[in-house]
């Protein structure tokens, strides 16, 4: 039985649809993602499971209990913020335990839950600490240790790490995803970085315009999107328009910009027919620079231009008047000028169905 099920739900705002009869299932366990762009609905769903904003239409079933007319009170659904929303006249035993008394739990009980949370998140240390005298990212912990310690169906996390700054926000991810999955955790997750829901998420839902465009497994909606919008919301691509010339053994060959390409059909969406047009999508580390022209997939290209990124080095190439980007790592320099044999692996490319980025 899944541990939370969304059922056509709808919500509008002064007569502007948000929801638009949105379907998600949560297995217990499972760590979901809502991922989408600022203003596509997700922090409204989150409230509707929360009970904290009611939908016009459909229903939220937590644990196979149908909570859609219950306040959130009497739901068991503990919520991150963005914010974090902690009492600053409390310390943060006290921040954590407030939630717990509410409850009504048994004075030593709370006390040890409140413990125990806190050696969680690493901050027993601290718990005599007020939270105004704690720093960004020790904050986010408190709010994490006091949604930890309501022991809910389902933790609720609403953009927890947007206030911490990019290294701290990598840290508590990894953090937060080993908390969840030690703790066999149940959890729905709404953020706008798509690093954070591909590094942290079993599934990600995204979002776009009050629907769910697509909900797959990271790997899968990165590497096999169903439609050019997930495709350039998970990551940089090119997107060539191509025609079908044939299919053979497991693979079609399309005529593109680059000359004709060899794609592995095997997890593909879209399965082509001959003579159809489809738009290829090509990351650019999956761009081999600089083969032996004999390759697979292998043509001539032009760099005209070369970011040098540390890590990595993006390039731009031209391929017959077709604007190509690649992603180097350990190269050599490249310069505007140089002519380069590259190629795309059959595997690393993936075929869209025309048009249908909505
Ligand atoms: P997201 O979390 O994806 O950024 P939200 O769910 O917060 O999106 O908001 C979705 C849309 O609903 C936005 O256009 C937002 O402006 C609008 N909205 C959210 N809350 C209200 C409200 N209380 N009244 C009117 N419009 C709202």
């Amino acid at each position: 039985m899944a541990m939370l099920e969304i059922r056509g739900v709808s919500k509008a705002y002064g007569g502007t649809p948000v929801l638009r009869g949105v379907d998600l299932s949560v297995e217990p366990g499972e760590l979901m993602f809502l991922l989408g762009p600022s203003g596509c609905g997700k922090s409204t769903l989150l409230r509707i499971v929360a009970g904290l904003i009611r939908q016009d239409a459909g229903s939220v079933v937590l644990g196979g209990r149908d909570v859609s007319a219950l306040p959130p009170e009497s739901r068991n659904t503990p919520m991150v913020f963005q914010n974090y929303a902690l009492w600053p006249h409390l310390n943060v035993a006290e921040n954590i335990e407030f939630g717990l008394r509410i409850k009504k739990l048994p004075r030593e009980e709370i006390r040890k839950t409140a413990g125990e949370m806190l050696e969680v998140v690493g901050m027993a240390e601290f718990a005599k600490r007020k939270v105004n005298e704690l720093s960004g990212g020790q904050q986010q912990r408190v709010a994490l240790a006091r949604a930890l310690a309501l022991k809910g169906d389902i933790l609720l996390l609403d953009e927890p790490l947007s206030n911490l700054d990019a290294r701290l926000r990598d840290l508590m991810r990894t953090e937060i995803r080993r908390i969840c999955k030690e703790r066999n955790l149940t959890a729905l997750y709404v953020t706008h970085d798509r690093r954070e829901a591909l590094s942290v998420g079993d599934r990600i839902a995204v979002m776009k315009d009050g629907v769910i465009l697509q909900l797959d497994a990271p790997r899968t909606l990165y590497t096999r999107p169903a439609n050019k919008f997930t495709a350039a919301f998970l990551g940089d691509a090119d997107f060539p328009e191509a025609k079908c010339l044939r299919v053979e053994d497991g693979f079609a060959v399309f005529s593109t910009p680059m000359g004709e390409l060899r794609v592995r059909l095997e997890g593909q969406p879209v399965q082509p027919a001959p003579d159809t047009v489809c738009t290829l999508m090509i990351r650019p580390e999956a761009v081999r620079t600089d083969v032996d022209p004999a390759s697979p997939n292998a043509f001539p290209c032009v760099v005209r231009d070369s970011v040098f990124l540390g890590e990595t080095t993006g390039l731009t190439l031209d391929t017959s008047g077709f604007t190509l980007h690649a992603s180097e790592s350990a190269a050599p320099e490249r310069r505007p000028g140089d002519r380069l044999v590259c190629a795309v692996p059959p595997d690393a490319i993936a075929i869209l169905p025309p048009d249908n980025a909505r």
